[in-house]
C-alpha cells in the first residue's frame, strides 16, 4: 500500500497508466541574431497561448468555467510585462530563448516554492507548467496524449498540470495518483472539480507502480492499494457506491441553514484568496467569508498594490457576497512568504521572524493604505478586519490605533466607511491562546487559525514530513488551546470562529460545537459536507464526546476513540 495526501474524495478502481515525463533538455547556445531569437520566443509564446485557449475551452466543456480560468491564468502570467521583459533581457544578452525562458521561470519557481505556503506553492506549479509548455514548443517536443486513455484508467504522473487535466475524459479516468502536490494545489482543485478520486504526494509513484497494474485509489484516506485481492475489490466497490450515494445526498443541504440536530444555528463561511473566489464561495452555498487571505493582491507583481487597487478588490468581493459577512485578514507576509519588491532580509527562522502584523506595524504607510482600502470597501458590505499572528495585546492595540487613524483620514476627506467596523484577532500562535483571556477583552471577535496554531503549539512545521506525526489538531495540547480560546471568547461575549483546516474535519466538528464555536470557515468544496456533519450532533451528544476526549492523554487514544463514534 502507498500513502499520500487524499486530495479528491472517492474511490477509484482501475488500471495504471504512467505518464512519463518528456525530456525538455536543451544545450544552452550563445545567439548572435537577437531579433530572430526574439521572434522565435514570441512565436512560441503565441503558440503556447493558442494551445492554452484550446485546452481551456476543452476544460470549460468537460468541467466548468472556473476550472478553465485556472488555465487561462497561464496566459496572463506568460504575457505579464515584467516576466516577458526579464526573458527578453536575457535574449538581448545573447542567451538562446530556451535558456532565457528556463532561467526566468526557475527564478519565479524558486521564489514561490520555498515558502511552505500552499497558495504560493501553487503559483510555482503554474509557472512550472508554463515553462514546460513553452520549452516543449521551442524544442518541438510532442504533448502527452491523455485523451486516448481507455476506460478504467488510473493516471499516474509526477505532477498533474492544469494543461494535462485538459485532456482528461472523466468517463475514462477513474483515479489520479501524483508524486507532488497538496490538497490546495491546482491539481487537487481540478481533480475535485472533475470529481475524480486523487491521491497526491505519493513518493516515487511513477516507479513503484507499473503500467496496466490493477490498483485502488482511496482519495478520501490518501491510500493506493496495489494488486488488491477479490475481497478488497468487493470491500472498496461497496465503499465507492456508498460514497457516490453520499455525494448525491449532500445536495439536500444546499440552500439550508446550518443547524445542529437540536436546532442550534451556526455560521458556515468560506476561505478565499482572491475576489473571484468569492464567486466560488457563493456557488458553494457559503454564508459569508471567514478568511480573505489578502497576500495574493501583493504577489505576482513588482510593486505594492495601491490603496485604490486594493479597495477595488475588496469592494468586488463584497459586491459578489451580496452583503454577507467578509472577514479580511490584513497582510500575512514576510519571513518565508517572499515578495521580492519588499526587499526583506533572509531569516534564520522565518516562521518566528519578521512577518505578518509585525512587519505591517513597522511599515505603517503600507499598512494604513491596506486598512483604508478595507474601510472604504466596508461602505459596500459587511466587512470586518482581522489581524494575523497576534502574540501580544500591544499588537492588537497598535493595529486598532491605526484603524482609528485611517478612519480619521477618511472622515477628513469625506469618504464613506462603516464606523462600527469589527476588528478581530486571528488566534494562531501559542501566545495568543495563552493570553486569549486578555485579547478577548479588546477584540471584537476571534478566528482560530489551526494551521498555524497546531504548528506553533506543537513546535512542528506543517510542511515537514519528518515531524508530521506531531502536527495534528487532535493533540491534547492543541485541543486544550482551542477550547481555551473559545471559552475566553464566550466569557467576553465575542464570537469565535475557526478558519484553519480543522474546521472542516468531521472528528473536530462535535468537539468545536461542544466548546462553543459559532462560525466555521472552510474551503468552498467542503461547505455542504460540514453542514451535514454539524447536523449530525445535538449539543448534548457533542458535549459527551468532548468530555471523553478531553479526559484522554494521547492523540492516538483520541483518534482511536473518535474513529468509533464518527
Ligand atoms: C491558519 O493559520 O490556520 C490559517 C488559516 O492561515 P494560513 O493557512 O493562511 O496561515
Ligand atoms: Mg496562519
Amino acid at each position: 500500500m502507498l500513502i499520500g495526501i487524499g486530495a479528491s474524495d472517492g474511490i477509484g478502481i482501475g488500471r495504471v497508466m504512467i505518464i512519463a515525463e518528456q525530456s525538455l533538455e536543451y544545450t544552452p547556445r550563445e545567439i548572435t541574431d537577437v531579433d530572430s531569437e526574439l521572434a522565435r520566443l514570441h512565436d512560441a509564446i503565441d503558440k503556447f497561448c493558442d494551445n492554452t485557449i484550446e485546452q481551456a475551452n476543452a476544460i470549460r466543456q468537460s468541467t466548468g468555467e472556473k476550472e478553465a480560468e485556472i488555465l487561462e491564468g497561464h496566459i496572463a502570467i506568460i504575457r505579464d510585462p515584467f516576466m516577458g521583459g526579464e526573458i527578453e533581457n536575457l535574449i538581448k544578452a545573447n542567451q538562446c530563448a530556451e535558456a532565457a525562458v528556463d532561467q526566468v521561470c526557475k527564478m519565479f519557481i524558486d521564489m514561490f516554492s520555498g515558502t511552505g505556503d500552499d497558495l504560493t506553492m501553487q503559483r510555482a506549479a503554474d509557472i512550472r507548467d508554463i515553462r514546460d509548455g513553452v520549452l516543449g514548443i521551442l524544442l518541438g517536443v510532442d504533448e502527452v496524449k491523455i485523451s486516448d486513455a481507455p476506460a478504467g484508467t488510473v493516471l499516474v504522473v509526477k505532477e498533474l498540470t492544469p494543461s494535462m487535466t485538459a485532456g482528461i475524459n472523466k468517463e475514462n479516468i477513474v483515479g489520479i495518483v501524483t508524486e507532488t502536490g497538496s490538497r490546495t494545489s491546482h491539481s487537487a482543485i481540478l481533480a475535485r472539480a472533475l470529481e475524480i478520486p486523487a491521491v497526491l504526494s505519493v513518493e516515487n509513484a511513477t516507479t513503484k507502480l507499473s503500467s496496466e497494474e490493477l490498483i485502488i485509489v482511496d482519495g478520501s484516506k490518501g491510500l493506493v492499494l496495489i494488486a488488491p485481492d477479490p475481497v478488497k475489490i468487493e470491500e472498496y466497490t461497496a465503499k465507492r457506491i456508498a460514497f457516490l450515494r453520499e455525494q448525491r445526498e449532500l445536495e439536500n443541504y444546499r440552500g439550508k441553514a446550518t443547524l445542529s440536530a437540536d436546532g442550534i444555528e451556526y455560521e458556515l463561511f468560506c476561505n478565499i484568496g482572491t475576489p473571484k473566489d468569492a464567486t466560488k464561495a457563493m456557488d458553494a452555498d457559503g454564508e459569508g467569508v471567514g478568511l480573505f487571505r489578502t497576500e495574493f493582491l501583493f504577489m505576482d507583481r513588482d510593486r505594492l498594490p495601491t490603496e485604490d487597487e486594493q479597495f477595488e478588490a475588496y469592494k468586488q468581493a463584497s459586491l459578489i457576497m451580496k452583503g454577507k459577512p467578509i472577514i479580511i485578514r490584513t497582510l500575512d507576509i514576510g519571513g518565508d512568504k517572499e515578495i521580492p519588491y519588499l526587499g526583506l532580509a533572509k531569516e534564520e527562522n522565518p516562521f518566528m521572524g519578521f512577518r505578518a502584523i509585525r512587519y505591517c506595524l513597522k511599515n505603517r504607510d503600507m499598512f494604513k493604505s491596506q486598512i483604508k482600502a478595507i474601510l472604504r470597501a466596508s461602505a459596500f458590505g459587511d466587512i470586518r478586519i482581522m489581524f494575523p499572528l497576534i502574540t501580544a495585546v500591544e499588537e492588537l492595540r497598535a493595529g486598532k490605533e491605526l484603524v482609528e487613524e485611517a478612519k480619521a483620514d477618511l472622515k477628513a476627506s469625506d469618504i464613506a466607511f462603516d464606523e462600527n467596523i469589527k476588528v478581530g484577532v486571528m488566534t494562531e500562535t501559542a501566545a495568543s491562546g495563552v493570553i486569549a483571556d486578555l485579547l478577548a477583552k479588546e477584540a471584537d471577535f476571534f478566528s482560530i487559525g489551526t494551521n498555524d496554531l497546531t504548528g506553533y503549539t506543537m513546535a512542528a512545521d506543517r510542511g515537514n514530513g519528518d515531524v508530521s506525526y506531531l502536527y495534528s489538531p487532535l493533540q491534547p495540547s492543541v485541543l486544550r488551546m482551542i477550547k481555551r480560546i473559545i471559552e475566553c471568547g464566550v466569557k467576553e461575549n465575542i464570537p469565535v470562529g475557526m478558519c484553519g483546516e480543522a474546521a472542516a474535519s468531521p472528528q473536530m466538528i462535535p468537539l468545536l460545537m461542544s466548546f462553543g464555536l459559532t462560525e466555521f470557515s472552510v474551503s468552498a468544496p467542503s461547505v455542504l459536507k460540514v453542514r451535514k456533519n454539524i447536523s449530525k450532533w445535538t449539543k448534548a451528544e457533542a458535549d459527551a464526546i468532548a468530555e471523553k476526549v478531553m479526559a484522554m492523554t494521547t492523540e492516538a487514544e483520541i483518534t482511536a476513540y473518535l474513529d468509533t463514534v464518527i
